[in-house]
């Protein structure tokens, strides 16, 4: 990999060669010591231009090569990920009461969510490692994401779960032909155990917050974004958080198209938990190390009590000069109608958690009204059908009769 110059952890900065099988600090160990890939700067710039990429037909993540981790020759599953649609709705901006609100819906991914945009990366990776099975431990998109990629790779996939994942991601897991392990505890524990069996195994590790070159996948949204916005950086770009990982992406998207040359200036990073799971929220609110919290949230995909990348996404809130916020749930079922009903995006809990969030900043005052924000849906709602229809109730149900309709569409109004 000609474009990249190595890993360097995140906590003590010492810089490893990428090597096969390198993931955390060895200084570190295991418990710390997440990676960040390095990138040489001058080099993507010999290998592309703005320009080229601009004018590429490769309508997918994979029109930015070379700011990927990855070897050019490498083999790549025929999944097309990325380059979601950025939309300006206008009947959401109108109900916000803002004129330059963008959504970058996400749910147009293979397996519907963000997370598809790291899965890939994984899958390629562990071909290149000549690794026979992947694994991972998920809220339940990681995991859909990875069984979806590695079917289409020829890859075995073991999947653990935790117990209350949605039925729409459990069936998903399945027909991609995944190992599922639906493991009796919280996500925490479901992590765990992965972990150990991971490494009692010896299978290729998707668990995003330790493979570094996941993260990089993730990225790819924030060179879209700004790919979509012809290179003029927005003010603020507002997502849901969890492990964490994802908002670390965006962040060190825009910082490698910064460093690059390829854009001019950086945004404001918001990020958003539920008020029934914030630790991330709390810590950056209070200024003070994260604590574990319980896992009480409708949105089941941040529904993460331990993140599991927590000083990567808090520095990237830190750096940008951006913010966070914890929204109720009930304000997350209120985003799922209001982007449904003024957009036509249908969005589960967490894929609209950073909507909802949008709409407390922007009545605290945090983010004008006039300034140009994008709000990315992580994740689509038919993932997730009960809680959708928590946000909107039950149809009308009449017999075939025109008199019963009338009586009943009027009783409506
Ligand atoms: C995983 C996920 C998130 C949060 O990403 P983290 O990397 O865990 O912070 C948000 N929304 C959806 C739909 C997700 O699947
Ligand atoms: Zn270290």
């Amino acid at each position: 990999m000609k474009n990249v110059l190595g890993l360097r952890c995140v906590e003590c900065f010492k810089e490893v060669p990428a090597a096969a099988g390198t993931y955390t600090c060895p200084s570190c160990g295991s418990k710390g010591g997440i990676m960040d890939v390095v990138y040489d700067y001058p080099e993507i710039n010999r290998l592309t231009t703005r320009e080229q990429v601009t004018n590429s037909r490769d309508y997918s993540m994979f029109r930015y090569l070379p700011f990927l981790p990855i070897y050019p020759e490498s083999a790549r599953p025929h999944l097309r990920v990325g380059w979601s649609p950025l939309y300006k709705p206008p009947g959401l901006g109108k109900s916000l009461g803002m004129s330059n609100l963008y959504i970058k819906d996400d749910g147009q991914n293979p397996t519907a969510s963000l997370k598809d945009r790291a899965s890939i990366i994984a899958v390629i990776k562990a071909v290149e490692e000549k690794a026979p099975t992947v694994a991972c431990s998920s809220t339940g998109n990681a995991a859909s994401s990875l069984a979806g990629s590695a079917a289409a790779m020829g890859l075995k996939s073991v999947i653990f779960v935790p117990s209350r994942a949605p039925q729409g991601k459990v069936a998903q897991l399945l027909i991609f032909g995944a190992t599922v392990i639906s493991v009796q505890g919280s996500y925490d524990d479901t992590f765990r155990l992965s972990a150990e069996a991971i490494e009692h195994y010896g299978w290729y590790n998707r668990n995003a917050a330790i493979n570094p070159y996941l993260v990089e996948g993730k990225k790819t949204v924030a060179l879209e974004i700004a790919e979509q916005l012809n290179w003029v950086v927005p003010d603020w770009v507002i997502l849901s958080v969890g492990d964490g990982c994802t908002i670390a992406g965006v962040w060190k998207g825009f910082r490698d198209l910064y460093l690059a040359g390829w854009i001019d200036r950086l945004p404001k990073i918001a990020g958003v938990q539920s008020t029934g799971c914030s630790p991330l929220v709390d810590a950056f609110l209070e200024d003070r190390p994260w604590q574990p919290k319980a896992e009480n949230t409708i949105a089941d995909s941040i529904a993460v009590g331990v993140p599991r990348n927590p000083d990567k996404a808090l520095n990237a809130v830190r750096e940008s000069g951006g913010t966070m916020v914890a929204v109720a749930d009930e304000a997350i079922l209120e985003a799922m109608r209001v982007l449904g009903r003024t957009s036509g995006i249908f969005g589960e809990p967490a894929g609209v958690t950073g909507t909802a969030g949008l709409k407390v900043l922007l009545e605290k005052g945090v983010i004008g009204a006039d300034e140009t924000v994008v709000s990315i849906v992580t994740g689509n709602g038919l993932k997730d059908v009960q809680n959708a229809i928590k946000a909107v109730g039950e149809p009308l149900k009449v017999e075939p009769s025109l008199p019963e309709l009338m009586v009943k569409l009027e009783g409506a109004n």
